[in-house]
């Protein structure tokens, strides 16, 4: 990497961080709005006015508020957003979308989402209505079916919405990368080309689906890579089936979000004593939100650390799998391209960090020959 890329990197790592700093500020201001004031707080009125209009109906009234809550956010972080996601990857070049092909974007995957959510609330507060206080065991459950759905889908329907994708047929290194699955044991229904190009300048590779849907996605970007850097970057993928780190990854979250569902169980209670509100009123939305937020960053330095945990142990596959020097440079080309940097501070790696840093991980690359 040039010097001049590395200050590049730096200055879009520290952006990066700032605006996770901010996500969290924007998101507490925006609860407060709603909280703030106890019994007269805008949330409640905004809640005692959705269940008037809906004559006290239960689903009805559920569904408009949390549309109502869920709306209203998107709304009011749209330029936030723009910024974030548009302008600062304009600026550092690394986009290749319009500000109307990214505005396109953004409200589909915020009608997504806001759907998704609302069913996701519509559950919990029915689980409360028929189970009282029980209700979070339920909620556990379904989450773990929802997890298992939207992991099938994602590749088949949520995936094309956003990207174009179609079977691998011909590349110079299809049958080597054919090889190294089958010998991995690993069942999937094809080998797919993303076309991630028209939108952004970085690439990617995953192993997504799970079961008859699960493939494994190269990025058409990743596929101009020399054939044994792809290589090893799909062994990595292939590390992460090998070790099984999809279900150890969700055994964890799995865990977490029984625990912070049973944590919020007790403070909704506590919530509804002070407020007068049923258990099931959908005028709780707020403190849930606020909670199950807190509750993510509270144990974000976990998820993380299990993830870079994960992440080592696929690299770890690669290396014994794949060219180690090729792995080093696929790594390096990655970080290049998607301006990633080379180091980082240590207390940020454990906070945000998903993945180790790309530094220790070309590291290990390089020298994986010296030390076997
Ligand atoms: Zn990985």
């Amino acid at each position: 990497m040039t010097e001049e890329r590395k200050i590049k990197a730096e200055r879009y790592e520290r952006i990066r961080n700032l605006c996770f700093l901010s996500d969290q500020a924007l998101l507490g201001l925006f609860l407060l709005l709603f909280l703030y004031g106890r019994k007269a707080s805008l949330g409640l009125r905004l809640w005692r006015w959705t269940a008037e209009l809906c004559n006290s109906n239960f689903w009805l009234s559920t569904l408009l508020f949390t549309f109502l809550f869920e709306a209203a956010y998107v709304i009011l972080t749209l330029p936030y957003e723009y910024l974030k996601d548009y302008r600062v990857e304009m600026k550092f070049g690394l986009t290749n979308q319009t500000a109307f092909g990214w505005l396109k974007d953004f409200f589909k995957s915020s009608a997504l989402s806001v759907a998704l959510v609302m069913a996701a609330f519509l559950f919990c507060y029915a689980a409360m209505r028929y189970f009282g206080e029980w209700w979070f065991i339920f909620a556990a459950a379904g989450w773990i079916v929802l997890q298992i759905v939207l992991g099938m889908l994602f590749p088949v329907l949520i995936l094309p919405l956003f990207y174009k994708s179609e079977e691998l047929k011909e590349h110079p290194c299809r049958e080597e990368l054919l090889k190294l699955i089958e010998r991995a044991g690993l069942k999937i229904t094809g080998l797919y080309r993303l076309d991630m190009s028209e939108k952004t300048k970085k690439a990617n590779a995953m192993l997504c689906g799970l079961g008859a849907t699960r493939r494994i996605m190269l990025s058409d970007g990743l596929l101009e890579y020399l054939p044994e850097e792809i290589v090893a970057i799909m062994a990595h993928e292939i590390g992460h089936y090998k070790k099984r780190h999809i279900w150890k990854l969700a055994a964890l979250h799995t865990i977490l979000i029984f625990l912070g569902l049973f944590i919020l169980s007790r403070i909704l209670l506590w919530y509804c004593g002070l407020c007068g509100l049923e258990l099931c009123e959908a005028g709780t939305l707020p403190v849930f939100v606020a909670v199950f937020s807190i509750w993510q960053l509270v144990t974000m330095p976990l998820t993380n650390g299990f993830s870079r945990r994960c992440e080592y142990e696929a690299d770890l596959f690669a290396l014994e799998n794949a060219d180690n020097l090729a792995f080093a440079s696929a790594l390096k080309r990655l970080a290049e391209e998607n301006l990633a940097v080379m180091e980082v501070d240590r207390l940020i790696e454990i906070f945000l960090y998903s993945h180790p840093a790309t530094g220790k991980r070309v590291a290990m690359a390089e020298n994986y020959k010296a030390r076997s």
